[in-house]
């Protein structure tokens, strides 16, 4: 079995509450940074993904 990495798809992390957004190479960093800054500035951040 091939174990095929995925380079080719971005996350996109966007804050609905300020100018801060992101892009991130996996989902879970993508959360990860959604997570943070939400945690942080309590503001409503949303994560997409970019094809
Ligand atoms: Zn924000």
């Amino acid at each position: 079995m091939f174990s095929v990495v995925m380079h080719d798809q971005l996350y996109h992390v966007v804050c609905r509450d300020c100018p801060t957004e992101s892009l991130r190479p996996s989902k879970e960093a993508a959360v990860e940074a959604a997570t943070d800054h939400a945690d942080d500035a309590d503001h409503d951040v949303s994560v997409g993904r970019v094809h």
